[in-house]
């Protein structure tokens, strides 16, 4: 496994083994690797020759108040991962290479980056869009994973790599897990014995709801209620619970097919969020 820091020698790479026939697959992280990265770095081997896992904690997606100076770095911990999976590059440029000082172009992917987080977290997709905007026009890859546990991050990167004609397709794999059911984030490092325990209401919260629906429920407003009360009682500040479309993420009126259930909160200082898709009885 090679690590390359800087953007020409990582194009070339990838042009060469492009050059040899190689499907060139692509993951792109912010380090802090756990168990849902690596089931994406699995994926894409799977699928791939030549597999690039960027490591770039991205500074224009943090909002000023955010965690960008404590978000976890483990750099030499994620390299044996990605070294142990059988990835062929890390790609781990430094801010300044990424953002040179006259860096002055960002991408908005509009109407999807409106809704849920985008609406609590200003300027954050637009962070989002415009790094894997380069990280794409420097790996070129023909595929890209990203994991639906950043739904609305997927929807958003699917809509600009199609809108923007890119030769490349987009692959995902559904949220990892640990065995207490809270979704595997870099976050979670963030959190005391006790806020751990609080954070299981998040997914009990998501399994709830989608017993509601079982049991006949319709009404978005009934579910969403009994969702945020289930979180208040144990202790996590909500900071939105939303049903919307999964493609458009505009709120629903009624539960249908494809409806997503959102949730973000914040256990302690740490902003989580999760996320399901609600399936109909008897399908
Ligand atoms: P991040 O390092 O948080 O930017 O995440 C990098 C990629 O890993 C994104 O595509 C995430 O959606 C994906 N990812 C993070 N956590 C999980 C998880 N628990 N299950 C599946 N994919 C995940």
């Amino acid at each position: 496994m090679r690590r390359i820091l800087d953007i020409e020698t990582m194009r070339a790479a990838s042009r060469a083994a492009k050059g040899n026939n190689f499907v060139v697959g692509f993951v792109p992280t912010m380090g802090g690797l756990h168990g849902g990265h690596l089931a994406l770095v699995r994926r894409a081997c799977e699928v791939a020759d030549f597999v690039v896992v960027s490591i770039f904690v991205n500074p224009t997606q943090f909002g000023p108040s955010e965690d960008f100076v404590n978000y976890p770095r483990t750099i030499d911990k994620d390299l044996e991962l990605c070294e142990s999976c059988g990835v062929q590059v890390v790609f781990s440029p430094s801010a300044e290479m990424m953002y040179p000082r006259e860096h002055q172009t960002y991408v908005c992917v509009e109407e999807l980056s409106k809704s849920l987080c985008g609406k609590v977290r200003p300027g954050h997709f637009k962070g989002v869009a415009s790094v894997v905007m380069k990280l794409l026009h420097i790996v070129e890859p023909d595929v890209v994973f990203f994991g639906q546990k950043d739904f609305q991050q997927l929807m958003i990167l699917k809509r600009m790599t199609a809108d923007m004609n890119m030769p490349l397709r987009v692959d995902s794999i559904p949220t990892v897990r640990d065995v207490d059911g809270v979704a595997l984030s870099s976050r979670n490092a963030y959190l005391s014995d006790s806020e751990r325990i609080r954070a299981r209401a998040i997914p009990a919260a998501l399994d709830a709801a989608q017993r509601m629906v079982e049991s006949g429920e319709k009404r978005p407003e009934v579910i969403v209620e009994a969702v945020v009360q289930l979180l208040l009682v144990h202790g996590v500040d909500v900071d939105y619970v939303e049903m919307c479309d999964a493609e458009t993420l505009k709120p629903v009126v009624a539960v249908a097919s494809n409806v997503l259930l959102a949730i973000a909160g914040y256990v302690g200082k740490t902003r989580l969020i999760d996320n399901r898709l609600l399936t109909l009885p008897g399908k």
